[in-house]
């Protein structure tokens, strides 16, 4: 008889665990899925990540998924998980069920093999410490030693133990996003305990690597105002830069992203914009410079990196006074604006804009002037015209180029033209 897990699933992973329980049956192991993929299951949320965890050998049991899937496999010794890639790219994650101990607090745990219970207590809510059963007798069946799908029911998010903050921080915002992106509310004691490990800064414990992979998750969410806002109210932002939440103020900025994207997402694009970029550079354009290079530090930015926003957001702030002190631009001057910054910061100037014309030129470059800044003469029509390869070509390239965008050129000829009267004596 089919289990209600089952049911649930789609035939296609229905057929990817089976295979898995196969494979665990062949190594005489016991073998579940667990995870974020079983709470959104039972919440009926599509969630695609693959977490499996076996009572034995997980570096193993991954190799011999991955010859059984003809995958390939990928092992972290040191860490007991690997990551299977199967032929369509699919990933399933696969590690030796463990027993973690916190020798101190925010560092990394020690860990030691367990049981399938010692590793779900390991975990961070009950509601993400639910498995279902691979293989044997049990196949399909749900494990849940602690009342995880009650808390689902229920929509609470609920800690294992007293010490969970404490053990690892990063679960102070790993609440703040389950709480928000489920709309659950915190257990009483688990509030409690937030509040206290908060209070006490156990947050600034955490690696700049560490809180920056929370942050980036918070700004990778739908909708992540929210979150931010929830931060505040609990004097989280604290764990990003003392000032933050004085800086982000009522959060206007973040505010006006979150109500433009779903315009902005309507222009056709070159490429894919990475959303959390445009939120990330709206919090650090908040931040006088000092703030800015000590978020960017705390944050275990590279060097690379502090450089790259520092001067997209340096851009961003003198295009900014430029498009609201005139409103007449030739077509060249905003691609010769916009094009020297990424897509995400000229998505940041219309949506903080409160100018209606700064939108409409955002729209427009992406729309027209992009397509149309490209001159039909090559380089070697250059050459071929009489034009030495140099930083002349540049010249004439730009200069075509504007001409196009200003439509004072509009086919080859009017080209080959305006480099002769121009450039050719
Ligand atoms: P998402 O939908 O955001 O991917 P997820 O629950 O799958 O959510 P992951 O970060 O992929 O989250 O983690 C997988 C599982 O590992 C979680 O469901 C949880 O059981 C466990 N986990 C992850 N991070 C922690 C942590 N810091 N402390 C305890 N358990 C954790």
């Amino acid at each position: 008889m089919k289990s209600i897990m089952q049911d649930r699933l789609s035939q296609e992973t229905m057929d990817i665990l089976t295979s898995i329980g196969r494979v665990a049956d062949e190594m005489d192991l016991r073998a579940y899925v667990v995870g974020g993929f079983v709470r959104d299951l039972l919440l009926d949320n599509e969630n695609l990540d693959l977490d499996v965890v076996a009572e034995g050998n997980g570096t193993q049991f991954a190799i011999e998924i991955s010859k059984a899937m003809n995958g390939s496999v990928r092992s972290y010794e040191s860490f007991g998980t690997s990551t299977v890639t199967l032929e369509n790219g699919n990933k399933i994650d696969v590690a030796t069920a463990r027993k973690e101990s916190y020798l101190n607090p925010g560092a990394l745990p020690t860990v030691e093999r367990g049981s399938i219970e010692s590793d779900l207590f390991r975990r961070d809510f009950t509601i993400n410490s639910l498995a279902i059963i691979l293989n044997g007798d049990d196949s399909f069946k749900l494990i849940d030693f602690f009342n995880g799908q009650n808390d689902l029911n229920e929509k609470v998010l609920r800690v294992h133990h007293d010490l969970s903050y404490q053990d690892d921080p990063c679960r102070i915002f790993r609440t703040i996003r389950f709480e928000q992106r489920l709309k659950f509310s915190l257990s009483e004691k688990t509030e409690m305990l937030l509040n206290d490990a908060i209070q006490k800064k156990h947050f600034d414990l955490l690696s700049g690597h560490r809180l920056w992979n929370e942050i980036i998750a918070i700004l990778k969410e739908k909708k992540p105002l929210r979150y931010f806002r929830r931060m505040k109210e609990l004097r989280l932002l604290t764990a990003i830069h003392p000032k933050l939440s004085y800086n982000l103020g009522d959060m206007k900025s973040l505010e006006k992203i979150e109500k433009a994207l779903p315009h902005l997402r309507m222009i056709p694009l070159p490429a894919k914009p990475e959303e959390w970029k445009i939120y990330l550079m709206a919090i650090l354009c908040d931040l006088n410079d000092e703030e800015f290079t000590q978020t960017c530090k705390r944050l275990s930015f590279s060097e690379k990196q502090i450089t790259f926003y520092d001067e997209e957001l340096k851009t961003c702030r003198l295009y900014q006074e430029k498009l609201n002190l005139k409103s007449d631009f030739l077509p060249s001057e905003i691609f010769n604006m916009f094009s020297a910054i990424s897509t995400e910061a000229v998505l940041l100037l219309a949506a903080l804009s409160d100018k209606e014309r700064t939108k409409k030129f955002v729209q427009l470059y992406f729309t027209e002037y992009i397509s149309s800044s490209v001159p039909e003469l090559t380089g070697d029509d250059l050459i071929e015209l009489g034009i030495q390869p140099g930083p002349l070509f540049k010249t004439v390239l730009n200069s075509l180029q504007s001409a196009r965008l200003n439509g004072l050129v509009i086919s080859r000829e009017d080209e080959v033209a305006l480099v002769k009267n121009e450039y050719l004596n």
